[in-house]
């Protein structure tokens, strides 16, 4: 989907395929090979990697301007210390940033804006405390002004506490988890969940469904994202913008004068 994406909008992709057995030497070798090419100007490595590699010390291996999934910690370190809603912009504009931001978390506020949903001031629970979903929501919904609860497996009454938000983000990774009865009537969900559920209806013998029982669930939301078919493809579309920015951030360093 992510190949699809770049044919569509022009962006030339190269999809580097290397055995499961290689070595955490070889594959590091690879990704700086790539990071260190001029006419690459987004390296992004498919996660998750062969149990027998580090993959913090592949992705330490893209440089911050390159790492275009948003994962360097240079890049995390600089959504914790910026304001992410540009000062005196009434849009959230990526263009004034210097760094990437993480994509799905990215995507889920981009929903957010694009469906007319005013976040400051809100209520937002977000399920799950991952570093690569979980924490940078918390962090970029904190940034546009909700009040934000991050809850997880050690979070006690989670019904309770979801039962109090406007804006609730799942992000568990367990299939169909959030209930319709847990929400406040009128909430706004996000489901970033993707879980394989058996199916023998389905020619595959099973289905896509996120962490939120989608039926009940919509039935008290007032809007609610689909899985398959919401934050996934919006995932890939942030995607599309970092490499965009990152591209034109690389070119007008090395060029000043392009617009
Ligand atoms: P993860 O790293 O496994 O983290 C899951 C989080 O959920 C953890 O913080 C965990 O808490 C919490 N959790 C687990 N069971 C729980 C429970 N019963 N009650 C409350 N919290 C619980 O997963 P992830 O990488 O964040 O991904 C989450 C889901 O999003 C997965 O389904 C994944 O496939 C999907 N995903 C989708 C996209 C997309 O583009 N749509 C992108 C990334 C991920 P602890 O920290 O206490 O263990």
């Amino acid at each position: 989907m992510k190949k699809k994406a770049c044919e569509e909008i022009g962006i030339r992709s190269i999809g580097v395929d290397l055995p499961a057995h290689i070595t955490q030497e070889d594959l590091m070798a690879r990704v700086r090979a790539l990071d260190a090419d001029d006419s690459i100007h987004g390296v992004l490595v498919q996660l998750p990697l062969p149990p027998h590699i580090d993959e913090q010390s592949v992705l330490n291996c893209i440089s911050q301007a390159k790492d275009v999934d948003g994962l360097h910690p240079l890049n995390v370190a600089n959504l914790a210390y910026t304001k992410t809603n540009a000062p005196g912009k009434s849009a959230w504009s990526f263009d004034s940033l210097d760094f990437h931001v993480s994509c799905t978390p990215q995507g889920c506020i981009e929903l957010l804006d694009r469906s007319g949903i005013v976040i400051e001031g809100k209520n937002a629970v977000v399920l799950g405390r991952s570093n690569i979903v979980g924490v940078p929501v918390a962090l970029l919904l904190m940034q546009r002004n909700a009040t934000v609860t991050i809850a997880h497996s050690r979070t006690q009454n989670v019904e309770e506490v979801i039962k109090r938000a406007d804006i609730v983000v799942a992000a568990v990774g367990r299939a169909e988890m959030v209930q319709g009865s847990w929400l406040k009537p009128g909430c706004v969900v996000i489901d970033v969940g993707i879980n394989s559920m058996d199916d023998t209806s389905k020619p595959t013998g099973y289905r896509l469904v996120g962490d939120v029982h989608y039926e009940s669930c919509a039935e008290v939301a007032s809007m609610i994202t689909p899985v398959p078919g919401g934050v996934g493809p919006m995932t890939i579309a942030m995607l599309m913008r970092n490499t965009v920015n990152g591209a034109r951030r690389q070119l007008l360093l090395k060029e000043p004068t392009i617009k």
